[in-house]
């Protein structure tokens, strides 16, 4: 007899570069009967249909979550509280929802806004792994394949949920972590967080300046290479950068001041000092496992 699979219909508000990436995945793995889409635009969501993301869609959320027994919830940051608000009502009584935000704090607010206390079938999840690119056109099933997915369950949360939802990030390849929230966001404001601040901020810098079409036609592959998160979806990363605002402040600051020492080194022809530092980071960075 054929297995059944892990969820019977999956609703993904969001089809895009993640929501889009993880339907794919658990498609690919029988993890799934039916996928059912939500979003704004027709057009992406067209796309999501032809492309075999989804089954179907409903531009309206609270339509497209009745009867689903996994609802993730793949907006940006911003619109993640308008989205359960709408849906909580609609839900089935077993749903499970998760959400992939990029910060977890804020995500957990908004959920203590709407229901006064955290649902036990609420499992906050967070995937680290993407790229530049947004909208399903850019999702494809490997996204997480070696990847970590970070899940920061509340005291609040149902055991069978947190598996659930721990299960269906382990059938995309991911290896799944549990993590507490205020941990994930200082750890995400440092590693990824920040240097997104500092590629936006560079490219701006440079683009501002009067011969930035002769510095920019001399841009090597260190460039481009510090830069292409700059490409990421502002929108997005403003959500970020305001859902995580007190971590990453913390982190701005200590750079800032980082920084600083290195331009007072040079000012003062520190030598020393200026080679003892890129010494140090070179082999933190050797050091690193970064694939
Ligand atoms: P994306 O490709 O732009 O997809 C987001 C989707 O959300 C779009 O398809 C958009 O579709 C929909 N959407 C936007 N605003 C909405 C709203 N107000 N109501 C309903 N749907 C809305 O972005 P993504 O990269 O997948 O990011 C989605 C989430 O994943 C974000 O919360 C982000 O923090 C998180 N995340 C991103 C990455 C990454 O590297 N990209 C990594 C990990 C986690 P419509 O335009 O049709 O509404």
């Amino acid at each position: 007899m054929a297995k059944q699979p892990l969820i019977q219909r999956l609703c993904v508000i969001g089809v895009g570069l993640i929501g889009g990436s993880l339907a794919r995945a658990l498609r690919e793995q029988g993890a799934v009967a039916e996928v059912i889409g939500s979003g704004r635009n027709e057009r992406n969501l067209r796309a999501a249909v032809r492309l075999g993301v989804v089954d179907r869609y409903d531009t309206d959320p609270t339509r497209a979550v009745a009867g689903a027994d996994v609802v993730v919830i793949a907006v940006p940051l911003g619109a993640i509280e308008p989205v359960l608000r709408a849906i909580v009502p609609h839900l089935a009584p077993e749903a499970v929802v998760t959400d992939v935000g990029s910060a977890k704090g804020s995500v957990v607010a908004d959920v203590e806004r709407i229901y006064g206390r955290i649902p036990p079938y609420f499992v906050p999840g967070h995937p680290i792994a993407g790229t530049e690119q947004s909208g399903v056109e850019a999702s494809f099933a490997t996204l997480f394949q070696k990847r970590r997915v970070i899940l920061t369950p509340l005291a609040e949360t149902d055991a069978a949920a947190h598996r659930l939802i721990r299960k269906m990030w382990e059938l995309t390849g991911a290896e799944v972590v549990d993590m507490g929230v205020r941990h994930h966001d200082a750890v995400l404001a440092a590693t990824s967080h920040l240097p997104h601040m500092l590629a936006y901020t560079l490219v701006d810098t440079l683009a501002q300046m009067d011969d930035r079409a002769e510095i920019f036609r001399y841009a090597a592959g260190g460039f481009r290479d510090f830069t292409r998160i700059a490409s990421s979806d502002p929108r997005m990363w403003h959500d970020i950068c305001v859902a995580n605002r007190e971590q990453l402040l913390e982190m701005i600051a200590l750079f800032a001041a980082d920084l600083e020492r290195l331009a007072a080194a040079i000012r003062h022809d520190e030598r020393d000092a200026i080679l003892t530092l890129f010494q140090r980071a070179k082999r933190a960075r050797d050091n690193l496992y970064l694939d």
